[in-house]
């Protein structure tokens, strides 16, 4: 499995500069550095994984790319090997000192359980500041749990022989209400409320930049404030369950499910609502169905141009 995970990576990561809106193949393992001076906006999927923990995929965690910066949502287990991957194959922004800023939808384990590697696994391996965290309420109590879990481990290296800095490891927490919640000279991020099951605070995220607007769902239900935030943006990535594999649930996931996630066919109603120039596929629930079989559902009722997404997928 490793071996075959790391052929992907290979291909795949060649898919940096194509135009348009196809997967694109970072296909050659050193890509040419001039592709990174564009300012084209990109979504890297690092990970689109759900709960089950399966070997090829990921946690939830997408990167937004742009002028060499990357902008993080959630951070599922795997995200650091992930973006180191993609680092590898020659894109700057997701150096491991560069993983400063991190957007996350809500606090469900599938989204971050990565969250203790991004706060620290780029703090021993060099960044210099503080990671910049946005996200719901409870992230603040969540941050300092973990920092405290790991206080035997952050005092020896900042005490013992392994050269470390005093500042990489901190978090500046950002708790986030909807609205625009993050600016800089490359991107607004705004944040939306959605609905995913018992959870008081879910967000989608809409980024805009120069050149492209992406909006990414989270985890939710059908919901018309990520219609109203989407309309025309150029790539709406979003959560997805299979339609057909749902009927076969047992009577207390269907409940949930229909309160928490969104199906095929209600996926199909929002993009035709929204009409994104580009629909991608994350998180996936297919119980036994097939990525042919999802993509089949969604179409017989949405005529756009839709992906199902894979880990390292670039759009
Ligand atoms: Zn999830
Ligand atoms: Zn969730």
């Amino acid at each position: 499995m490793i071996v075959r995970v790391r052929v992907v990576i290979m291909i795949v990561l060649a898919l940096w500069c194509s135009t348009g809106h196809s997967r694109q193949a970072i296909g050659q393992p050193t890509p040419n550095p001039a592709h990174q001076s564009t300012s084209r906006t990109r979504a890297m999927l690092l990970g689109t994984g759900t709960p089950n923990a399966e070997p090829d995929r990921a946690g939830a965690a997408l990167a937004i790319v742009v002028n060499r910066r990357a902008y993080l949502v959630d951070c599922g287990p795997g995200i650091v090997r992930r973006t180191v991957a993609v680092h590898e194959a020659g894109i700057d922004a997701l150096h491991v000192e560069k993983l400063t800023h991190v957007f996350i939808t809500h606090l469900h384990t599938d989204h971050t359980l990565g969250y203790p590697e991004l706060i620290l696994m780029p703090w021993v391996l060099g960044r210099k500041v503080p990671l910049e965290a946005y996200g719901p309420p409870g992230l603040a109590e969540m941050t300092k749990h973990i920092l405290e879990a790991y206080e035997q481990d952050v005092r020896t290296r900042l005490n013992g022989l392994e050269p470390a800095n005093a500042a990489g490891h901190q978090v500046k927490v950002h708790e986030i209400e909807p609205g625009l919640i993050y600016q800089d000279g490359n991107v607004r991020v705004t944040a939306f409320p959605v609905r995913h099951g018992a959870w008081r605070h879910a967000y989608g995220f809409r980024f805009d930049t120069a050149d492209r607007s992406i909006v990414v769902s989270g985890d939710t239900v059908p919901s018309p404030r990520l219609v109203e935030q989407a309309k025309g943006c150029d790539v709406l990535v979003h959560e997805v369950y299979s339609q057909s594999a749902f009927a076969q649930r047992p009577p207390e996931w269907q409940r949930y499910h229909a309160g928490s996630h969104t199906s095929t066919v209600q996926l199909a109603e929002i993009a035709r609502q929204v009409q994104p120039k580009l629909l991608v596929l994350t998180h996936q629930l297919l119980w036994g169905s097939t990525p042919e079989e999802m993509l089949a559902e969604i179409k017989q009722s949405y005529d756009g141009d839709v992906r199902y997404g894979r880990d390292l997928d670039v759009y």
